[in-house]
C-alpha cells in the first residue's frame, strides 16, 4: 500500500487569530483543511470542521478511500489482518460504493460493537474469530435491540462483513455463514394503533402546546389528520406535493407514491381535510409541509420531534407517527373492509406483509372464519363430542 498519500491537516486561521503563525496549531477553532500529493499532483480540501479531532476523522476517511482504491490487489501473503483494519477497509468499500449514509452508519455501529467485544476477549485478528465466538457475541445483542427484526438486520450486516472479508482474502472461510437464522416471533408483528380516545386527546393537546409556534401547531394538526385519514407514513405525508392532491367530486384524492418502495398510492380523503390541507401555508410552493431545502430525512425528524411534544402534552406513552397509520388501517378493517383493499391503501406491495401485521384486526376475516367454522360443526362429528 505504498502509494497511499500522506495526508496533512493544516489550519486556515482567521485574520485576528493569535495562533495565526502556526498552521499546525491545535489551540484554536479556525477552519481545518487537508492537503496531500498524489501522483505528482497537489490536493487541498476543506475538512469541513473546526475541530482537530474532526479533521483527524476527515483525514482518515480520505486515506481509507485511497486504500479502498488499492483493494484490487491481493493482501500481502501471510500477513494477518486485524479486526480493526478489516473494518476500516470494509467501510471504505461501502463508502466508495456510494452506499447510503444511514446504511453506512448502521454498519459502523455494528462493527464498532464487534471490535469492542472481541478486543475485550483479547481477539485482535480476524482469522481468530470462529463461529462459536460469533454465537457467544450474539447473546449480547438483546441489550442493543428490542425486536427480532433489528436482530436479524444486525446479523445480516455481520454476515455481509465476513463475506466481504472472505472474498477479499483476509480469512480462509466465512465464520458467520453458519450462524443460525434468527426467527421472527409473532409478537414482533404486534400493531398498536392509537385508540379513538387517544387520537382525540392528541388533537386536543395541540393548541395547548404554547412552546410551539402557532404556524407549527397548525401544520402539525393537519399533518396528523392527514396521516390518520390517508394512512400515509410520516415521510410520505411530510413530503406530499401540492400537485398530488386532486379534487374529486366532494372529496380529494391523493395520487402519490411511497418514498420507501415507490408503490403507488391513490386514496380518497374527506373533503374537509382536503380543504384544510390546501390552506396550509408552507415555505415552499411545491409542498405543504416540507421546505424542500433540507433532506427528506431531516424534514421528517423535525415533525417527529414536534409530534413528541404533542404526545407529551396529551400524556400519551409510546406515541409514534406510525400509530396514526395503524389507526387508519385498523379502522378500515374493523369496518369490514377487505384486507387486500387495505393493503393497497397502505401502499404495501406485498399482501403477505399486510396480513402478518393486520390479519387479527380484520373483522371481515373473522366473520368469514366464524361462518366457515360453524358450518362444519355437526357435519363430521356427532354433537357434544
Ligand atoms: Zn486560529
Amino acid at each position: 500500500m505504498s502509494s497511499i498519500p500522506t495526508i496533512e491537516i493544516f489550519v486556515r486561521h482567521a485574520a485576528n487569530c493569535k495562533y495565526r503563525d502556526d498552521e499546525r496549531s491545535k489551540r484554536c477553532r479556525c477552519r481545518k483543511h487537508l492537503r496531500w500529493t498524489w501522483e505528482g499532483k497537489q490536493y487541498r480540501q476543506s475538512a469541513k470542521t473546526r475541530s482537530w479531532d474532526g479533521a483527524e476523522r476527515a483525514k482518515r476517511e480520505r486515506e481509507l478511500q485511497y486504500e479502498a482504491a488499492q483493494l484490487g490487489r491481493p493482501v500481502a501473503d501471510n500477513k494477518p489482518v486485524t479486526v480493526e483494519r478489516a473494518i476500516q477497509v470494509f467501510l471504505a468499500d461501502k463508502i466508495g460504493a456510494k452506499t447510503g449514509g444511514s446504511t453506512v452508519s448502521k454498519y459502523k455501529l455494528t462493527l464498532s460493537r464487534l471490535q469492542d467485544f472481541f478486543s475485550q476477549q483479547n481477539i485482535y485478528f480476524l482469522s481468530e474469530i470462529k463461529l462459536a465466538h460469533l454465537s457467544m457475541w450474539r447473546e449480547n445483542w438483546r441489550s442493543y435491540y428490542d425486536s427480532s427484526f433489528s436482530l436479524r438486520n444486525n446479523q445480516s450486516r455481520i454476515r455481509h462483513f465476513f463475506r466481504y472479508c472472505h472474498n477479499a482474502g483476509f480469512i480462509p472461510d466465512n465464520p458467520a455463514a453458519k450462524l443460525s437464522a434468527i426467527r421472527i416471533k409473532e409478537d414482533d408483528y404486534d400493531v398498536v394503533p392509537f385508540t379513538d380516545k387517544e387520537y382525540r386527546a392528541i388533537l386536543d393537546a395541540i393548541p395547548k402546546c404554547d412552546d410551539m409556534a402557532s404556524a407549527s401547531r397548525d401544520r402539525v394538526r393537519v399533518l396528523i389528520q392527514l396521516q390518520r385519514w390517508s394512512g400515509l407514513s410520516l415521510v410520505d405525508a411530510v413530503c406530499l406535493e401540492r400537485r398530488e392532491v386532486v379534487k374529486d367530486g366532494n372529496h380529494y384524492r391523493l395520487v402519490t407514491s411511497r418514498r420507501k418502495s415507490g408503490t403507488r398510492i391513490n386514496n380518497v380523503i374527506p373533503g374537509w381535510l382536503g380543504k384544510e390541507l390546501l390552506l396550509v401555508k408552507g415555505e415552499n410552493r411545491q409542498y405543504f409541509f416540507w421546505s424542500g431545502q433540507s433532506t427528506r430525512k431531516s424534514a421528517t425528524s423535525v415533525y417527529d420531534k414536534l409530534y413528541r411534544r404533542v404526545f407529551k402534552k396529551a400524556h400519551i406513552i409510546g406515541g409514534g407517527s406510525h400509530r396514526f397509520r395503524h389507526l387508519f388501517a385498523v379502522s378500515l378493517l374493523e369496518a369490514g373492509v377487505d384486507l387486500r383493499v387495505v393493503s393497497k391503501a397502505l401502499g404495501q406491495s406485498n399482501l403477505a406483509v399486510t396480513e402478518r401485521y393486520y390479519a387479527k384486526w380484520s373483522r371481515k376475516q373473522q366473520v368469514l372464519l366464524a361462518r366457515e367454522l360453524t358450518k362444519t360443526w355437526g357435519k363430521s362429528l356427532p354433537q357434544g363430542s
